[in-house]
């Protein structure tokens, strides 16, 4: 029987900023491994910077993967029309897609990952462009925002939604028998510098203001020798860096991490590892920063959000201030290198005015370390985003924009203060350590 031509899709972002963050569809390439052997597989990221088409681009990147996209000015939606920002459209042109689908097309089934809510006007720019280029192929969207915006999502002009995690549906509707062993398709990449890797789903915390545990309703491990399988796969294909895409890399580390770590420094792995979701600095122990340093550990970021014990304590207990400490002391007396580590701060939180922003920023960076801010987006189903339905129309997905909502939450002026503040105590780190690679 003829195999169905699948085309693998992760759509441009419209946005007011993006930066490429070791952004990789994990989902949808893990999904395209299911169909190994089952579907004839074409992938086309239009996030992909090394992508032929991304080339003579003068594009700012630094040695760990990370790097600017390309991007080109858009006309703001016009719910954006009282934010002071300019709007983009971040990936490669649309005439390289067009180019892509004239010259691999047709396709049965064209599947798309969607990641942030608000990145919604990147997928309906591409269903819009694949109706025109190859009008035959069924378009089924998967991710975050299928699930989490399910509703609206259908109303997107896609042929079928995913809502979660389990993909018996979709097998049903592409009328396919999944192959449990296929590995993520990253020998679809022509270069291929950074991968990902999972070792469990889920995290057993349940912060007030995350999603995650609305996507992952449990915490569980993956089975170890399939998460080796990956990183043998990484290597194989000739891969610089790997991100962990994990929410809880760090929690049982004896079932999980450690013995993953272990069997990768016996492998002789030379990988980077970087932690683009924060770790949970409560659970970096001098014995486990030692054995992360030795296995490659290069970008550290840390959860911190507050150093407000109540607010803390409040949304969930993640992390304390000293517990912030204790982690940095043992990752740099391990030898990790103290400008490589950064703790995340949430701001324009609805209960901000508990959480010291200020006073929390100049805490971490006291401990020499960098802050990024991370704006809150509030997200439905979550408690704090639901409190939030005073201020926003929440059913529009557009309103959870992390630039948009807290001008409109907190004013302007305050959040450029935040955010000139926080580049100030950056800069002045720095000064204090040259020679940073970040
Ligand atoms: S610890 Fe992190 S991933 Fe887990 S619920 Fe809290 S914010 Fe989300």
């Amino acid at each position: 029987m003829k195999m169905p031509r699948v085309l693998l899709l992760n759509p441009p972002i419209h946005d007011f900023a993006a930066y490429d963050f070791w952004l990789k569809p994990y989902g949808l390439l893990s999904v395209g491994g299911r169909l190994r052997g089952r579907a004839e597989l074409k992938l086309f990221d239009y996030l992909d910077r090394l992508h032929p088409a991304a080339q003579g681009e003068k594009l700012r990147k630094d040695i760990w993967g990370r790097g600017e996209f390309r991007n080109e000015p858009l006309d703001k939606p016009a719910l954006f029309n009282a934010i002071p920002r300019r709007y983009h459209r971040f990936g490669l042109p649309r005439s390289a897609f067009r180019a892509f689908v004239e010259r691999e097309g047709p396709f049965d089934f064209v599947l798309i990952q969607t990641v942030m809510t608000y990145w919604y006007p990147g997928v309906k720019e591409s269903i819009e462009d694949i109706r025109a280029y190859s009008p035959n192929a069924k378009i089924v969207l998967g991710g975050v925002y299928a699930t989490i915006c399910h509703a609206h999502a259908q109303t997107i002009g896609a042929d079928f939604v995913l809502d979660g995690l389990n993909l018996d549906p979709l097998w049903k509707f592409m009328k396919v028998e999944p192959n449990p062993s296929g590995l993520p398709v990253w020998d679809l990449y022509d270069t291929l510098d950074t991968g990902v890797l999972k070792l469990a789903d889920g995290c057993p915390f349940k912060c007030t203001y995350c999603s995650v545990p609305q996507v992952y309703p449990t915490f569980h491990s993956r089975p170890m020798d399939r998460s080796l399988a990956e990183l043998d796969f990484l290597i194989e294909r000739g891969a610089k860096n790997a991100v962990f895409y994990d929410d809880a890399l760090l929690y049982q580390p004896d079932k999980i991490l450690v013995p993953f770590l272990k069997e990768a420094i016996k492998r002789g792995s030379r990988l980077n590892f970087h932690t683009p979701n924060a770790l949970n600095a409560r659970f970096i122990s001098k014995e486990l920063a030692e054995l992360m340093v030795e296995a490659g550990f290069k970008i550290i970021y840390l959860g911190f959000e507050s150093s407000a014990y109540e607010w803390q304590k409040k949304t969930g207990g993640k992390v304390y201030s000293h517990e912030l400490k204790d982690a940095i002391e043992n990752l740099c007396a391990a030898g990790a290198k103290i400008e490589n580590i950064a703790a995340y701060l949430i701001m324009s939180h609805p209960n901000g005015d508990q959480q010291n922003v200020e006073e929390s920023m100049r805490f971490a960076n006291d401990l020499g370390i960098r802050v990024m801010l991370s704006e809150f987006s509030p997200i439905p189903g979550t408690p704090d985003g639901e409190m939030c339905r005073k201020w926003i129309d929440l059913d529009e997905p557009l309103t959870h924009s992390k630039t948009a909502f807290p001008i409109v939450f907190m004013g302007e002026e305050k959040v450029n203060r935040l955010k000139n503040l926080s580049r100030d105590l950056n800069a002045k780190l720095r000064i204090d350590q040259p020679g940073s690679s970040v």
